[in-house]
């Protein structure tokens, strides 16, 4: 489509593209965004198209989220595509709006916990499969995999306000021995080495939207999965139980404070 070039409305003709850098007052910070507009060579009259506009205003937001280590609407809409994800299945993945991934492709910034859901849905992408073992990772299944251990135990390891100290152990193990032995864990989940044991990627922010999630709207847990989980389940009857013993994993122990548990530690776990 060929672009209609507007004319000065002083009567001077066909206006010129311009590009200039300006500084942005943007949430307490100055940030220098490239603005590209039309302005006429002889009066010097400027006026943006609202496609130039909508442009400034992304190329904004992707500034001020690069200043402070949010994702990129174009990382956001690269690392998707590399996941073959629609908008749609992100947004199913991470138990969001499909509007809400559209906005953040565009010029609306996410929160800082949104920032780290879509972090942890895209975890495949941004670590690979060693930290999702073999399976897309699906807010929905981690609160169907955590029910069916409340199923096993006969007790709520899910709660309001949890700071998933045990349901996450519980969910390592799942994981793991189900990566061990299906090639393949239950969740995508991606776990990282903290002081109280292996924990759930970014879980302070996923409780929430666990506890939201539907686990029925995903792929049921299959006879193996129910066996590994009931094992699990019968080695550890109490939490403190599932709490040392993870406590004891050299997957665990040899690792930096921080740093992620690959799924390639799997073979190692000795406990179950
Ligand atoms: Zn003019």
């Amino acid at each position: 489509m060929k672009k209609q070039i507007p004319d000065c409305p002083n009567g001077h003709g066909a206006m010129k593209v311009a590009r200039t850098d300006k500084k942005i007052m943007f949430r307490d910070m100055t940030i220098t965004v490239a603005a590209e507009q039309y302005r006429c060579p002889t009066c010097g009259f400027g006026a943006a198209t609202v496609e130039q506009a909508a442009a400034a205003q992304k190329a904004l937001a992707d500034a001020y989220r690069k200043r402070v280590g949010l994702l990129t609407a174009q990382q956001i809409a690269d690392g998707r595509k590399k996941m073959g994800l629609t908008q749609g299945e992100l947004a199913e993945r991470a138990n969001i709006g499909i509007a809400s991934i559209k906005r953040w492709e565009g010029a609306t910034i996410q929160s800082r916990s949104m920032d780290r859901l879509l972090r942890a849905a895209l975890g495949g992408e941004i670590c690979g499969d060693p930290c999702s073992g073999n399976r897309p990772f699906s807010v929905a299944r981690i609160k169907l995999v955590l029910r069916q251990f409340e199923a096993e135990l006969g007790r709520p390891i899910l709660k309001k306000g949890d700071k998933m100290l045990f349901a996450s152990k519980f969910a390592w193990y799942a994981d793991a021995v189900a990566y061990r032995e299906t090639g393949q864990s239950m969740t995508g989940s991606t776990y990282a080495a903290l002081p109280y044991g292996p924990q759930l990627n970014n879980y302070r922010d996923l409780l929430e939207t666990i506890l939201k999630a539907d686990e029925a709207s995903v792929e049921p847990l299959t006879e193996e999965e129910r066996r590994i989980i009931t094992r699990i389940a019968r080695t550890f009857p109490r939490d403190r139980m599932v709490y040392n013993a993870a406590h004891r994993e050299p997957a665990w122990k040899e690792k930096e404070t921080g740093a992620m548990i690959p799924y390639s530690d799997a073979a190692r776990v000795k406990e179950v």
